[in-house]
């Protein structure tokens, strides 16, 4: 068996063992492979293993994987993620070749992306992305961009609203990043009163996931613990 398939049967036991644990239903966990910066190669084995999702960063590398796909596996069901920041000059490429996208922001995006998916696709699946650090020079909206944010999506018919994603600080501390997912679940609990089709929290890394599903993650975004270390270098 390949390093990449160890890894997402490690990762996969791991999640089943949290669940259980938190007493939460088996198979209520996404796990989607972040595949940024690794080669078709990689996602290739990850897909010989039995993954199916996901997640890419970058538009132009994204949709490059994407088509490649689509042509040489076309009849495997993959799902693509978008989870980097959007460019509002990138968001045709999104709209065209994406399933979900975990980072919308602001209302302008939200537009675009609706007026931009084709016809024939269905909605495009998206997340509010949430600043719950509350620093500024962090993405992600504010508490009350949310709920504005959330009536304009709810609103558009090539979008379908189905949760709240957040990238929290990078702490070591169990505790402090239980903490930090805590507050992503309450709001998603005040979000879903008002729009009953939100039922997903992407939260979880690598270094997180587990405090991240106890806290009630849908979707973990896995990237280094199934591919190994990234290389920036040619970026
Ligand atoms: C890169 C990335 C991940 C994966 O991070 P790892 O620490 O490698 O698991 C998850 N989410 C987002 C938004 C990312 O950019």
């Amino acid at each position: 068996m390949s390093t990449i398939a160890q890894n997402i049967q490690h990762i996969m036991s791991d999640i089943e063992q949290v669940q259980k644990k938190c007493e939460r239903t088996r198979d209520s966990v996404l796990l989607l492979a972040v595949s940024k910066t690794k080669p078709v190669e990689a996602i290739a084995e990850a897909i010989q293993a039995g993954q199916l999702a996901f997640g890419e960063n970058y538009v132009q590398e994204g949709v490059e994987k994407v088509q490649y796909f689509n042509q040489n596996a076309p009849d495997t069901p993959l799902e693509w993620h978008f989870i980097g920041p959007i460019q509002s000059n990138k968001t045709r490429l999104v709209a065209e070749h994406f399933a979900w996208v975990h980072t919308i922001d602001r209302e302008k995006i939200a537009q675009r992306l609706n007026d931009q998916r084709p016809a024939g696709m269905p909605p495009l699946q998206v997340l509010i992305q949430v600043n719950t650090s509350g620093e500024d020079s962090k993405s992600g909206a504010g508490e009350q961009e949310i709920f504005q944010l959330a009536a304009l999506i709810s609103a558009l018919p090539n979008l379908t609203l189905r949760g709240l994603m957040s990238i929290p600080e990078n702490v070591p501390d169990y505790d402090a990043q239980l903490a930090a997912f805590q507050q992503l679940a309450a709001l998603k609990i005040k979000l879903q009163e008002i729009y009953p089709e939100v039922d997903t929290l992407s939260m979880g890394m690598s270094g997180d996931m587990d405090a991240a599903i106890a806290a009630g993650s849908t979707i973990v975004r896995i990237g280094t613990a199934i591919f190994g270390a990234r290389d920036y270098s040619n970026n």
